[in-house]
């Protein structure tokens, strides 16, 4: 029996919510056209939530990869003038240790002055007055223009935008699992939301892949190869903030090397571990000692201080031979693949890059895209600033804390305690967060806002939070205690490799409550016909 299946129609269809996917979305939607955004988790679920967030200004590259090191100078400052609500310029300092390469040191300044990035050399003892966190050990210090960016911002509000302008959708939990083609033409993409079993087709005009690290997997459905290495790096997160702006350690590019201020935090990374499949990615407990104990010899606090959590993301490397030797010697610069020598005439991939190079890509494939379907405008993301767009603000930290002091009285109980997000915070976010959706739950609300990212890791939030969605109808269903139950999972898995002293504490205590009195664990797993 053939079953009904819904069909949209679109000029383009972009595969991947990402940073570059939600780029190419506000790209196209700036020149007038219209896209769908098909995400098979929610935005920003691969390496653009798994990131350093650290705008480059370029530095790290200069000597391994100086193209990608001037490509990251010059988005890094169009990025400050368009969108500066998503970054804090903090600035960033350069530190040798002794033992470190001399000449690296001695080289940088004239490697940083070809890429037209600014080093400006200080004493050892300047460095330390202004980041009284380093070593006292240190020999060389640099002050560079790196800062720190919120990709989480960034990509809800290019989306946003998008939508704003030409009504794009994105659809989220959404899976492109094959293609029908016709012609040398994608004609058709199926689609399935796994939650649910629904499916939909997708009859788009061009067709953008930019699934990141499964970018080779998605080409492949269309019968073409794109060649990505999975290197997996892993992150940090401390309690506390440590410095003010982001330090790296003046070498060539090795683990633990970097920590960048996150708002109220500190991120401390990354490694490099080639992986064989991007979704067996999973922060490590031997990737956790390598970066304490790489990072520490330049900052002797991360060897004591609390750590709430470890995350991952898999870098797309574009292999440049064979594939083999070591992935930091892969370029970061990106490629744009147009599939015609494979015969395919509305298809095309972007992937490699970084964070701070998203725009560039989605330039150059929203370029392409506009040839082929004969769209004249040019790409306006050079000169348009990202609008602040409502809604997208409460990934910020310290945001939810400053709305609660300046309402208190109409802004009802805290919900989220670590984090100080309050009830009217979630209300909110639940009427605003530009989401098609009838079930919102917390782990949507998680990526949209603080919720969980304090020190209790969603212990105590996570209840409050559903409870209060099932409460004011935001929530019917048994999807919502399903969507608690995955949050909690997601938390778990970046507590496993860092718990001991306090935050061994703190996740017995949310075991007790998760599994003693609320018996979460005993919750059927959800197949799609059990989600009511
Ligand atoms: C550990 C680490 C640290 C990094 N640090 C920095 C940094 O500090 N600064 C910087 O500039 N860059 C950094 N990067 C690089 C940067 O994160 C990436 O270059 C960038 O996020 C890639 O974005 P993307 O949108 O191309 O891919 P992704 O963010 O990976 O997005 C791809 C999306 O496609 C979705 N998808 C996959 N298959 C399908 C399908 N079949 N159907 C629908 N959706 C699908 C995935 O769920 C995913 O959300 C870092 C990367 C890593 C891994």
């Amino acid at each position: 029996m053939k079953t009904q299946c819904d069909i949209l129609r679109t000029q383009v269809l972009v595969i991947g919510g990402g940073v570059t996917g939600a780029g190419i979305m506000r790209d196209l939607a700036l020149r007038g056209m219209h896209c769908v955004l098909v995400e098979k988790r929610d935005v920003n679920a691969g390496a653009s939530g798994g990131n350093h967030g650290l705008l480059h200004s370029g530095a790290r590259y200069v000597l391994s990869d100086p193209m990608a090191a001037a490509e990251c100078r010059e988005e890094g400052d169009l990025l400050k003038r368009l969108a500066p609500q998503c970054i804090e310029d903090t600035g960033g300092l350069f530190v040798a240790m002794p033992g470190d390469d001399e000449s690296y040191a001695a080289d940088f300044p004239n490697l940083c002055a070809k890429a037209g990035i600014a080093a400006k050399s200080m004493a050892p003892s300047e460095a330390l007055t202004l980041e009284s966190a380093l070593s006292g050990e240190l020999v060389a210090a640099f002050h560079v223009p790196d800062a720190s960016i919120d990709p989480f911002r960034l990509s809800l509000e290019m989306i946003a935008h998008a939508r704003e302008l030409t009504g794009c959708n994105l659809l989220r939990g959404m899976c492109v699992i094959n293609f029908e083609i016709f012609d040398g033409r994608i004609v058709r993409a199926h689609c399935l939301e796994a939650k649910t079993g629904r499916k939909l087709i997708i009859e788009p005009e061009q067709v953008v892949n930019v699934a990141g690290a499964w970018s080779g997997k998605v080409a492949a459905l269309a019968g073409a190869h794109i060649p990505v290495l999975y290197s997996s790096g892993t992150l940090l997160v401390t309690s506390e903030r440590i410095a003010r702006r982001v330090i790296n350690r003046l070498r060539p590019p090795a683990d633990g090397d970097i920590l960048v201020p996150g708002g109220t935090v500190s991120i401390l990374g990354t490694t490099s571990v080639r992986i064989a499949d991007p979704d067996m990615c999973r922060p490590s407990a031997a990737e956790v000692d390598l970066n304490i104990e790489q990072g520490a010899s330049m900052i002797p606090a991360l060897r004591s201080i609390r750590y709430i959590r470890a995350y991952s993301g898999v870098r797309p490397l574009l292999m440049a031979n064979t594939g083999a030797g070591d992935d930091r010697a892969q370029s970061r610069g990106f490629a744009l693949f147009n599939h015609e020598a494979e015969g395919l005439t509305n298809f095309l991939t972007v992937t490699g890059g970084k964070l701070t190079t998203f725009r560039l890509m989605a330039e150059k494939a929203a370029d392409l895209v506009a040839r082929r379907l004969g769209v004249g405008a040019p790409c306006l993301t050079r000169s348009v600033p990202l609008p602040e767009i409502g809604g997208c603000e409460w990934t910020g930290p310290g945001r939810s804390p400053r709305a609660w002091l300046a309402r208190k009285e109409e802004d009802g109980p805290l919900l989220c305690e670590c984090e100080m997000v309050s009830a009217h915070t979630v209300d909110e976010l639940t009427k605003d967060c530009h989401v098609d959706a009838e079930d919102l739950g917390i782990s949507a609300l998680g990526v949209r806002s603080r919720i969980g990212k304090g020190s209790c890791q969603g212990a105590f939030c996570g209840l409050r939070v559903t409870a209060h969605l099932y409460d004011t109808g935001k929530c019917a269903s048994r999807r919502g205690l399903l969507s608690m139950r995955d949050f909690f999972a997601n938390r778990f898995k970046g507590q496993r490799p860092i718990l001991w002293g306090a935050q061994m504490r703190q996740y017995e205590l949310a075991e007790a409550l998760h599994c003693g009195l609320i018996s979460l664990e005993m919750l059927p797993s959800h197949k799609p016909d059990e989600v009511r």
